[in-house]
């Protein structure tokens, strides 16, 4: 076996494993109905995020951002994205940009994306990330959004976000 190969293996088994403590499980067979399931989907994201073993380096703010794409097939898969922070501020890169930048995210529609964060209030894309989200993401896509507790969860198509400057930028992402 290629090492490549061995190391996705090893990784996938590893992602099982964590999957096994969780309360929602994403699987391609239930992402169909799971997209329309916002309570479910914050859950699956805040649980995720609490795996997350360190906090970034220099906010010690951890986000977490899901992107639902689908493929030419109309096949629907998830790719995950955090922030990460390197010693200089300037050269991090937050949760929904790693996720878009995702190589697995190349050619496919973006259907729906989740976001939480170490917040007790959901938190909006930042201007960079909505210019970047613009980019790749339909306008009437939902943008869902929660903090820690998933109680107040807050879903707008990115075209309202887009548009709306002041929308909630102290705590945008
Ligand atoms: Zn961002």
């Amino acid at each position: 076996m290629l090492p490549c190969a061995q190391v996705i293996k090893d990784i996938n088994s590893y992602l099982k494993k964590l999957e096994k403590n969780m309360s929602v499980t994403v699987t391609s067979e239930n992402l169909s109905s799971l997209i329309s399931d916002d309570v479910a989907l914050i859950t699956y994201c805040n649980e995720r995020k609490q795996q997350l073993s360190a906090s970034p380096s220099q906010s010690f703010f951890r986000v977490y951002a899901l992107l639902i794409v689908e493929d030419e097939k109309k096949e629907l898969s998830i790719i995950e994205g955090t922030n990460t922070e390197p010693d200089y501020i300037g050269g991090s890169i937050c949760a929904e940009r790693a996720a878009l930048s995702n190589p697995l995210a190349r050619g496919k529609t973006v259907r729906k994306v989740i976001i939480t964060a170490d917040a007790a209030q959901p938190i909006t894309p930042g201007p960079l990330c909505r210019e970047f989200l613009t980019a790749q993401v339909a306008p009437d896509v939902q943008i869902v959004m929660a903090g820690t507790t998933g109680e107040n969860i807050v879903s707008v198509p990115l075209g309202y976000i887009s548009l709306t400057i002041y929308f909630d930028l102290s705590f945008a992402t």
